[in-house]
């Protein structure tokens, strides 16, 4: 039996960062192995905080971010998408219950072919799988988002087109190589403006050559962590890393560096696969220790 206490599925939250909305969507829930997510850590450790199932599987939000500004609508990753095999949906424990992320699209109104950019915070699976899809009956995938550009860090597409031993099972290429004669990849080489307050920044770690997303409008400020931090908990303790990170002393100074930024800015952080604590803000106590303290947007549908 699955822990009673994590939502299934996650409402639509509706978010402003200065003059810019966004809309925190979900592609569903995937429940994976807890030693994936919290690695080194010991499972004495974890269990308090995200009590696992039967099988040792935690639940992960498939969140994507979209972003509306200045007639743009950019979205930011698009999880684990609709042509997985019955085997891979099983494997990942795809759950549900209110259909993907197509459907939380056209819940806040939106249709694929609205979105002008997708920006993959990295190629991993959970994160570019609703990129492509079977349309009209057509038995070869094409782009979802068939307007659309799509934004990849070049070193990130040659990790995922030549991977190794160690990083192959993450990468299916089905997700990304169709988009590549359709011309409508850009590749990114490193940091990346977006539009005047939105960019893409590289967050190396979890891959060599991952990106977050930062929006500052009108003195607010938002980061986007993607895996740079999994879930919440890995933002606030530094040594908490996946075991899916390549880089994981990286992954930890780029946290380090983060994490200050942010307390500067007071900024909004975002995580990619929090079932409970999607938006946060970070504190800092008289003794110095980070605390995430979880912030409750207003769900935007019925
Ligand atoms: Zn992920």
């Amino acid at each position: 039996m699955r822990p009673g206490k994590y939502p299934t599925n996650n409402q639509a939250l509706a978010l402003r960062i200065g003059r810019i909305e966004i809309t925190l969507i979900s592609d569903g829930l995937i429940w994976l192995d807890g030693g994936g997510t919290f690695g080194l850590v010991p499972r004495a450790r974890w269990e308090k905080i995200m009590p696992p199932d039967e099988s040792n599987r935690v639940p992960l939000s498939l969140n994507c971010l979209l972003i509306q500004c200045q007639g743009k609508t950019i979205l930011v990753d698009t999880g684990l998408g609709n042509h997985l095999t019955d085997r891979q949906r099983q494997d990942f424990g795809l759950d549900r219950d209110r259909g993907g992320l197509t459907q939380a699209l056209a819940r806040v109104g939106v249709v694929p072919e609205e979105v002008d950019i997708v920006i993959n915070t990295h190629l991993h699976a959970d994160h570019c799988g609703g990129n492509t899809t079977f349309r009209d009956g057509s038995e070869e995938l094409a782009p979802t988002f068939s307007n659309a550009e799509y934004w990849i860090q070049r070193l990130e597409w040659a990790d995922a087109t030549f991977p190794n031993e160690r990083t192959r099972a993450a990468y299916l290429t089905q997700n990304f190589l169709p988009l590549e004669k359709t011309g409508r990849i850009r590749l990114l080489n490193g940091d990346t403006r977006v539009s005047g307050e939105v960019r893409t920044v590289i967050t190396r770690g979890h891959t060599r050559a991952h990106q977050s997303v930062v929006i500052e409008s009108e003195g607010e400020t938002m980061l986007y962590t993607g895996d740079l931090a999994t879930l919440a908990i890995h933002f606030e303790r530094l040594a908490w890393v996946t075991a899916y990170d390549v880089e994981p002393l990286e992954t930890i100074e780029t946290k380090r560096r983060w994490q200050n930024w942010v307390l500067e800015r007071d900024a909004l952080v975002i995580f990619p696969h929090d079932t409970r604590t999607p938006v946060a803000h970070l504190r800092k106590d008289d003794e110095g220790s980070m605390q995430i303290e979880p912030i409750t947007p207003v769900p935007t549908e019925q």
